[in-house]
């Protein structure tokens, strides 16, 4: 980590200054927002040890290292502080992958609080590639950590999602519940919680499904859900989408894409 000074942007498409356009986005993100708060001693403790965890699982990951979210970009606003920001587009927290920024609600809680800021933190060190078509034209997502956008929509978002709070749990499990920032009695009261429960369990259920279909390639389950990782992290999902469409069917991953 120390030095590295990669760019929250891993790729772009277009025939552009791609070094003049990177440099523009970097500066952006960065202003105060009305009703942004003075991060505290305490919030900046947390936002350290989460930025720390997050980047010890994806340097596993990734071997060229990973975007550090400096300071100014990580913006801390009152409780409801992102519904009202984002005109209720998002809640609790949002990232953009454009500036490299995020927007977290200061829960009360310390435990969500640090979740919700590895959960943003996350979104904007995995891989993102934009697409600038001319020098006068504004830059677009291309792909966002598994999450692929064209002219016709956003797909595998519930995948990017769930991938996401896979890691958000392992954060807690492993990360907070052995950490001493954190009341104890705190971490027994708290269950972790994700609006997509159901779809951490299916992504255990289609892993599991997937290396007993193809057994011969596989060590075990953990195996296959590397794949998934490695496509949301390193953007590279080719081998995922190999291997859905050789045990479902062709054309299986791109009907995927549209449900989840
Ligand atoms: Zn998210």
């Amino acid at each position: 980590m120390e030095g590295n000074k990669k760019s929250h942007i891993d790729k772009i498409v277009g025939n552009v200054d791609k070094k003049g356009v990177l440099s523009y986005l970097e500066k952006l993100g960065k202003n105060k927002l009305e009703n942004e708060l003075e991060k505290t001693e305490r919030d900046q403790e947390l936002i350290d040890f989460s930025q720390k965890s997050l980047d010890e699982y994806l340097l596993d990951y990734r071997k060229d290292g990973v975007y550090e979210v400096l300071n100014e970009k990580i913006h801390i606003v009152p409780a409801e502080g992102v519904f009202e920001f984002t005109d209720g587009w998002f809640k609790g927290g949002s990232a953009s992958s454009l500036y490299g920024s995020c927007l977290v609600d200061r829960n009360s809680s310390d435990i969500i609080f640090s979740i919700r800021l590895f959960h943003e933190m996350f979104h904007l060190k995995s891989f993102t590639s934009i697409h600038v078509r001319d020098n006068n034209s504004s830059p677009v997502n291309r792909r966002s950590g598994f999450s692929i956008y064209n002219k016709k929509g956003e797909f595998f978002e519930l995948v990017d999602e769930t991938i996401n709070d896979y890691f958000c749990k392992k954060f807690f499990e492993e990360k907070i519940k052995n950490s001493n920032l954190f009341d104890k009695e705190d971490i027994e009261k708290y269950n972790f919680d994700s609006p997509r429960f159901q779809l951490l369990e299916k992504f255990e259920e289609i892993s599991e499904d997937l290396y007993q279909k193809n057994k011969n390639d596989f060590i075990s389950k953990e195996d296959v859900k590397k794949l998934f990782i490695d496509g949301d992290i390193n953007g590279n999902i080719l081998p995922i989408a190999r291997l859905i469409e050789k045990t479902y069917g062709k054309g299986s991953f791109r009907i995927a894409g549209k449900k989840y």
